[in-house]
């Protein structure tokens, strides 16, 4: 399972590392993709990679391999590995995005539940157990398990792009 997390996210990184016309900084990235995001700028930056708001000390994104349509993710900018050591500001901040995302997702998708939290070091299953963060997913009654669903192929009922542009308005004039 974890293998198969490492290798979707890797994937990702893949993609990120390939687009056409990024700066010179950006095609030799740290070691960690939750931080490249986190140094992106731009609108343009923001699109291709899914990022719908930077806030203060954390921002939102959509994950690249979600477990549901509308799976996103809060970031601290910080590469910051144990939750325990988190700021206050850090973990507000998470809080309010994620009753902000909530609020858009419900908007958009009308889901009938969330799974809202984080896994916390590898054993907890964190694919990046280095920089904490946090998954908010929607979820319908008889919908597939959130874990056991991952060793499969998901069919998502919607292209990533879609939910980007739905939820980038929402979040934007909510
Ligand atoms: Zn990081």
């Amino acid at each position: 399972m974890r293998a198969l997390i490492e290798n979707l996210w890797a994937g990702w990184r893949m993609n990120f590392l390939q687009q056409e016309g990024e700066p010179d900084s950006l095609r030799a990235p740290s070691s960690c993709v939750l931080c490249d995001l986190a140094k992106g700028e731009g609108q343009a930056f923001d699109a291709r990679n899914y990022v719908l708001h930077r806030g203060r000390d954390c921002y939102v994104v959509l994950n690249a391999f979600p477990y549901a349509a509308g799976h996103l993710m809060i970031v601290p900018y910080v590469h910051e590995g144990d939750f325990l050591d988190l700021s206050s500001e850090v973990l507000g901040e998470s809080l309010e995005l994620a009753r902000s995302a909530i609020r858009a997702l419900k908007e958009v998708y009308n889901p009938e539940g969330f799974n809202f939290g984080a896994n916390l070091g590898r054993a907890g299953g964190a694919a990046f157990g280095d920089h904490a963060h946090f998954h908010v997913v929607p979820r319908w009654l008889g919908d597939t398990n959130f874990m056991t669903t991952l060793a499969h192929t998901r069919v998502i009922p919607e292209a990533l792009s879609a939910t980007y542009d739905r939820l980038l308005e929402r979040l934007h004039n909510g």
